[in-house]
């Protein structure tokens, strides 16, 4: 609590410092909302326009993929490829605030419904996961994904230390 708190607390009680956090929590929103609604002046784009962008792109490299997967899921098993159609475009390295500055034709791959849901939920591990990964990475020689699977490996390695 800073003196104006304590101020408001002798005044009002609990009640008013609640009412005040409330104040500020409205204020806060309606600051957000008018950024949202603003045309970002270099740009001169609205926050919808910007999201409709993103979609578009998202769009169009799901496409660039799914010329390589040709709808066929790229799982794959040392050498056996899985025989299931693709059912998501998945960017392997998302969830991890990482998502924008790395999606790519080479990050994101075509899964089966199956193969989507064990890699959502590193089932039964990441490292496995980073594993198939990296075989599919080879496999179609995706080498800008090299480094990142490297990298990933010494986190994973890094965590298991520290646990
Ligand atoms: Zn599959």
């Amino acid at each position: 609590m800073n003196a104006r708190d304590i101020r408001m607390f002798r005044r009002g009680g609990p009640e008013a410092l609640a009412a005040e956090a409330e104040r500020q929590a409205e204020a806060k929103r309606r600051a957000k909302a008018r950024r949202r609604a603003r045309p970002v002046r270099a740009l001169g784009k609205t926050y919808e326009e910007r999201q409709a962008e993103v979609e578009a792109r998202w769009l169009k490299l799901k496409a660039r993929v799914a010329r390589r997967h040709r709808g066929r899921c790229e799982y794959r098993d040392r050498a056996a490829r899985c025989t299931e159609p693709v059912a998501t475009t998945d960017h392997f390295w998302s969830g991890h605030g990482r998502r924008r500055a790395l999606e790519s034709v080479e990050s994101c791959w075509g899964l089966c419904a199956f193969h989507d849901q064990l890699r959502t939920h590193n089932d039964p591990t990441r490292l496995f996961w980073v594993a198939v990964f990296e075989g599919h990475v080879i496999a179609n020689g995706l080498w800008t994904q090299l480094q990142l699977i490297a990298r990933e490996r010494a986190r994973l390695k890094g965590k298991r230390r520290s646990a």
